[in-house]
């Protein structure tokens, strides 16, 4: 067997809800530059277009797609769209996610008076959004007989950040399901479907940059400095840092590789504080 050959995705045709953000964005970029058919879907349906346009203009094969991952008929139309266009589904990346300032207990809002639909809103984005899609681009793997799913988690799934309750417990419930899945296919409908998780470490990004920078003046918060101290590789990571884990997961290189959480991190996980 050639060994480069292991990590080809030629030719794969993949979803990746959240697609018009910053980290599935950079991932549908690459995929797409390394020879995928990309399925760019996302709530904002004009930002998902205008990307699958931008990867279609550099060569490569994608189409955008406006969808809401809370609801079930909407991802049904997607994949109507997805099946049209590309004849099958090899993989699903559960990308759709993150938190909001509502949901986030700090010192403006203590934790007794979070707003119930606040913690049921991020809860719902970041959970039954993966849940949803896994339902509707699953099926078509379970049909198929094979396919390769990844949820996206968090380092908030391990332990908890402060803050960020709902987030942490959603994520939590993601690496849980993620394990869940992958047993329930495999002993129902296929031994040649895998579910996985990337646990990303710190990026800085619109959902968490808030918590991260001063609004003001662009400086680190006291969380941004805890977090990058914390980080034995001294930085956050860029969204390219994620591309070599997605492209492993999906390929054959991973073919053995099932229900894990992947942490890509910078070493955060590992390090204790001291
Ligand atoms: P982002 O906000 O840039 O992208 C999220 C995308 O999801 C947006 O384009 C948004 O329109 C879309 N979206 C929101 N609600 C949706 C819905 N109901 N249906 C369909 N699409 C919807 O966020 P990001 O930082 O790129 O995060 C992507 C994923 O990575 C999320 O699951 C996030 O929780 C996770 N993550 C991010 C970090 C980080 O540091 N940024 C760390 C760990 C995990």
């Amino acid at each position: 067997m050639e060994v480069r050959n292991l990590f080809d995705i030629k030719g794969k045709a993949i979803v990746i809800t959240g697609a018009a953000g910053v980290l599935c964005g950079e991932m549908a970029r690459a995929l797409a530059r390394a020879g995928a058919r990309v399925a760019v879907l996302d709530l904002n349906g004009e930002k998902a277009q205008a990307l699958a346009a931008e990867i279609r203009a550099a060569g490569g094969e994608a189409i955008g797609v406006m969808v809401n991952v809370l609801e079930k008929p909407s991802l049904e139309k997607a994949r109507d769209v997805v099946l049209e266009e590309f004849g099958k589904v090899d993989v699903l990346i559960n990308g759709a996610g993150g938190n909001k300032k509502e949901a986030t207990a700090d010192e403006r809002q203590p934790f007794f008076d979070l707003p119930p639909a606040a913690i049921q809103w991020v809860f719902d984005l970041n959970f039954i959004g993966s849940v949803l899609p896994t339902q509707v681009f699953g099926k078509v793997m379970a049909e198929q007989g094979e396919g390769v799913i990844i949820n996206i988690s968090s380092m908030a799934s391990y332990r908890p950040l402060t803050k960020t309750i709902s987030y942490s417990a959603a994520k939590a419930a993601i690496n849980n399901f993620t394990q869940w899945m992958a047993v329930h296919f495999n002993q129902n409908y296929s031994t040649n479907i895998r579910v996985n998780a990337i646990a990303p470490g710190f990026f800085l990004t619109e959902q968490n940059r808030f918590l991260l920078t001063d609004e003001k003046t662009g400086e680190p918060t006291t969380r941004g400095k805890q977090v990058l101290a914390h980080t034995p590789m001294g930085r956050y990571g860029t969204p390219e840092d994620l591309i070599g884990t997605v492209i492993w997961l999906i390929s054959d290189g991973a073919k053995f590789v099932n229900g894990a959480v992947i942490p890509v991190d910078g070493g955060f996980m590992a390090y204790a504080g001291v």
